[in-house]
């Protein structure tokens, strides 16, 4: 190492004024924006969460359930997306359904979304349109294994995202991150 170098103040000195150029280039490009020039374009923060990018129509993001008009899961608890799911990440129990024109329905359909990799084929495989990645809810964790699996209700309960993937659903908080009751 040179004696500069092992000095580090020159680098120190060098990283500042690298910063302080970008800083001041891009609040300059800012200024002269708000002037009027609109070919001015500095560099650009995204304030999430408070504001989102508009997300891709095709964006495959947390699931949910379609209903029917009476509320009922749309599923007939046919088994397809279950067997398709490479995950293996779903989990569904059957149970007759009190209208005889409808077969079956899930007493139980849990996902569990440590596991799942969104390919999509559960929705591909779905012959009655029941299930949905339309959510553009991405937000979802845990602090555990358990708090990742959702069930039927929690599925049921969401609803699609606008046009330009904006959630219209408030983000699912799994059990164990829920607040105790006071
Ligand atoms: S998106 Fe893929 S991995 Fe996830 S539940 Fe559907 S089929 Fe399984
Ligand atoms: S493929 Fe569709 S109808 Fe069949 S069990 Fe899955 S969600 Fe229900």
């Amino acid at each position: 190492m040179k004696l500069a170098q092992r000095l580090y103040l020159p680098e120190v000195v060098s990283g500042l004024v690298l910063t302080a150029g970008h800083f001041f280039r891009n609040m300059g490009a800012h200024v002269a924006r708000a002037l009027g020039r609109r070919d001015a374009r500095g560099a650009v923060t995204i304030q999430y969460p408070e504001e989102r990018r508009p997300y891709s129509p095709r964006l495959r993001s947390l699931h949910r359930l379609v209903r029917r008009e009476d509320g009922s899961p749309r599923c007939v608890a046919c088994m397809m997306c279950e067997t398709v799911c490479p995950a293996r990440c779903i989990y569904i129990v059957a149970a007759e359904h009190p209208n005889p024109d409808i077969e079956k329905v899930p007493a139980r359909f849990d996902i569990d979304l440590g596991k799942c990799v969104f390919c999509g084929f559960c929705v591909e495989a779905c012959p009655e349109d029941a299930i949905r990645m339309d959510t553009g809810i991405l937000e979802f964790s845990s602090y555990s294994r358990g708090g990742m699996i959702y069930t039927k209700e929690m599925l049921l309960a969401l609803e699609p995202a606008t046009g330009d993937g904006r959630p219209t659903s408030p983000v699912p908080i799994p059990p164990d991150r829920r607040m105790p009751a006071p």
